[in-house]
């Protein structure tokens, strides 16, 4: 999908802004020779930014805006080191309740819905990000944060809550506990926003069945706003991209080269009116695909597929790639599992060797349905894993993303 000429106009107003406030990425650009951009093709030569760069602008070297105009700073979580620190103008802010407000309109949320919302506040994106779209369009917002699943449940039958955000791990959760105590018919929910987590078509059938909603898949990540930047539309055909605000390419994360629609690569995304910390060609190192064609609901806005898994997920087996989506492939395949498993890569006796964990209940026999699984995936990814069944409800599960992979050959 190439670069338009209003979106070209915008990188270079971008570009200005960077080069004029010196911040870190301004620098960069001044050193590079680099004023601005006038085709598709000067465009592709702008380099790459990568979140290593953002931790190095540790604390507010992103910051492009006046400080009297930066009115709030959010945070990525960093799992290693220094965070990431983005500074935001009232006008960003003001865009993201914007793009978000969208997002819910997408799904058929209105101003008469009650929104509760189960994602974390704080220097994370996530809980506010879900606050502000929501006041932006006027619906009720019940700000619960993450945790007291008791509580949740409470409020959700109390308050009559008719739509959840949350993670998908947490919705399965969720799903699980109204069964367990019989509440369903308590439960006024009728459709869930879910943050961009990689998750399988069985347990979003699994969590729509079970809580009898529709679901929606939301992206978004902190560097770039935070979680509502697009979502997927009633037609499920992919996540619908706020392209007035971003522009977002695929490339191929070996050789970053642009790949043609439809393939897919990774997500690489560019702020087209962001001030507070614009970036330009930043690798989110999420996997997904532009989705070619029109979509059925007639929006304009581009489509992304459902995110795959990161880059850093391609798992190299025996010499084999293999990315988790294909695993859960081939399981969504088997009825008799669970929605959940865990796949362990280890290194023993000079072999690699990869274990999948999967939940059956009681009334199937384990071995045998460990060899039907362990036969599937072999002729899915060329070699055989070791399979584990296990009674439904040992596997983990969690508030916040859930594990699935496991190599502990680099533990
Ligand atoms: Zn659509």
């Amino acid at each position: 999908m190439q670069i338009s000429n209003e979106q070209l106009k915008l990188v270079n107003d971008r570009i200005r802004a960077l080069i004029a406030s010196d911040s870190f990425y301004g620098k960069k650009l001044a050193e590079a020779g680099i004023t601005e951009v006038h085709t598709p093709e000067d465009f592709l030569k702008l380099p790459f930014s990568e979140k290593n760069d953002l931790r190095e602008a540790y604390p507010l070297g992103l910051m492009t805006a006046p400080e009297e105009e930066i009115v709030r700073i959010h945070s990525s979580s960093g799992t290693t080191g220094t965070p990431v620190i983005i500074p935001y103008t009232r006008k960003d802010v003001d865009d993201w309740a914007t793009m978000f407000a969208r997002c819910y309109e997408v799904a058929g949320i209105t101003n008469r819905d009650r929104i509760q919302i189960t994602p974390g506040y704080g220097l994370w994106t996530a809980g506010i990000g879900f606050q502000n779209g929501c006041e932006k369009l006027g619906a009720m917002a019940v700000p619960m944060g993450p945790g007291n699943t008791e509580k949740q449940l409470q409020m959700m039958q109390d308050l009559g809550s008719t739509v959840l955000c949350s993670t998908s791990s947490y919705a399965l959760l969720l799903t699980e506990e109204i069964e367990k105590r019989g509440i369903k018919d308590k439960i006024k929910l009728r459709k869930g926003v879910i943050g961009s987590e990689r998750w399988s078509d069985k347990m979003r059938q699994r969590i729509s069945e079970g809580l009898g909603i529709e679901l929606y898949d939301i992206y978004g990540l902190t560097e770039i706003y935070g979680p509502g930047i697009g979502i997927n539309c009633e037609h499920n055909t992919g996540m619908h991209i706020w392209d007035d605000f971003l522009y977002l390419e695929i490339i191929d994360p070996k050789t970053g080269e642009p790949v043609p629609d439809g393939e897919f690569g990774e997500i690489v995304i560019t702020t087209l009116v962001k001030e507070g910390a614009p970036l330009i060609r930043y690798r989110t190192h999420d996997l997904s695909r532009i989705i070619p064609g029109e979509c059925p609901c007639g929006r304009s806005y581009p489509r992304i597929d459902v995110i795959q898994g990161r880059t850093d997920d391609m798992m190299k087996i025996k010499g084999v790639n293999v990315f988790p989506k294909q695993i859960e492939e081939v399981l969504a395949a088997f009825p008799e599992i669970s929605s959940e498993y865990q796949i362990r890569i280890s290194h023993l006796d000079g072999k690699d060797t990869m274990r999948i964990y999967v939940e059956t209940n009681g009334h199937v026999n384990f071995d045998d349905l460990s060899h039907r699984i362990a036969e599937k995936v072999k002729s899915r990814i060329g070699f055989t894993p070791i399979v584990k069944v296990v009674e439904i409800g040992v596997l983990p599960r969690s508030m916040k993303k859930t594990a699935r992979v496991i190599d502990e050959r680099f533990a």
